[in-house]
């Protein structure tokens, strides 16, 4: 078929202790495409979103970042290798200026120090193009941004590292619905770059809208996947997500 996975999942088990959040999940993220994972609250989105960047060590399983297994190495090694996580809650250092956030984005290329700040611009400059706003508040204290903004920033700053992949931890997390979708329709026009993303979400409706291919995650295994008109006409999915 020739499509290939920037991300691949198999059978992943993790947990925290005696208790196993993840039972055995298996999705991937073909090159180029946006993938959505919903779930419920406590399905394991978070902890697979932490497996995936290194985090948290996964107890059984592998997850292969094109085609090479990285579970067992550092977050920071992960990063290295083109994976960028924007997580839940956004992270992003409230008293340094949007530029600086943005800046620390491209960190995984600091030993080149020269390298590193004549490219960091030309990043900027393609960020600042896609989000507008972002570079007319590039001056001021990111704390200070709405929370659309914030997000839009967390997006930004996860793309500075130019990665292969980018991990979206429930980016619709503490936001009113309008400012949601003001989220969403920047994730289409990245989309339209062609970025491979994994969006975790639990606003199904919204994820459905941008995935081109979505898993939903129930008791740390997969327990339906498909495209979006597929999950969109399936009962269980219906009931439970979208209703
Ligand atoms: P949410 O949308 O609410 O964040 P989620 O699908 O992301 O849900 P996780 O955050 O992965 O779910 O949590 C899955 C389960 O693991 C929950 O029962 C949670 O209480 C538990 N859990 C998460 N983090 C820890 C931790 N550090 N120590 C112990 N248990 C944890």
């Amino acid at each position: 078929l020739g499509e290939t996975a920037t991300l691949r999942v198999d059978n992943l088990h993790a947990g925290y202790g005696a208790s196993e959040v993840l039972a055995g999940a298996s999705f991937e993220v073909r090159t180029g495409s946006v993938v959505a994972l919903i779930g419920a609250n406590g399905a394991g989105k978070t902890t697979a979103m932490r497996v995936l960047s290194g985090i948290l060590k996964p107890t059984k399983g592998k997850v292969l970042l094109d085609g090479k297994e990285v579970q067992h190495l550092d977050a920071s090694k992960i990063a290295r290798l083109g994976l960028a996580h924007s997580p839940e809650g956004r992270k992003i250092f409230a008293p340094l200026s949007v530029e600086d956030n943005l800046l620390l984005g491209a960190y995984t290329r600091l030993p080149k120090i020269f390298g590193f700040a004549m490219k960091a611009n030309s990043d900027l400059e393609r960020i600042y193009k896609l989000f507008p706003r972002l570079k007319e508040r590039r001056r001021q204290a990111a704390g200070t941004l709405s929370g659309g903004e914030q997000q839009m920033l967390a997006i930004g700053r996860a793309l500075m590292a130019n990665p292969k992949i980018i991990l979206l931890d429930e980016p619709s997390m503490g936001l009113a619905p309008v400012i949601v979708q003001e989220v969403f329709a920047t994730i289409k026009k990245l989309k339209e770059t062609g970025i491979t993303l994994l969006l975790v979400e639990q606003f199904a409706k919204s994820a459905l809208e941008v995935a081109d291919y979505a898993y939903v995650l129930e008791h740390g295994r997969i327990a339906v996947e498909g495209t979006p008109e597929e999950l969109a006409k399936n009962e269980r999915v219906i009931a439970a997500y979208l209703g």
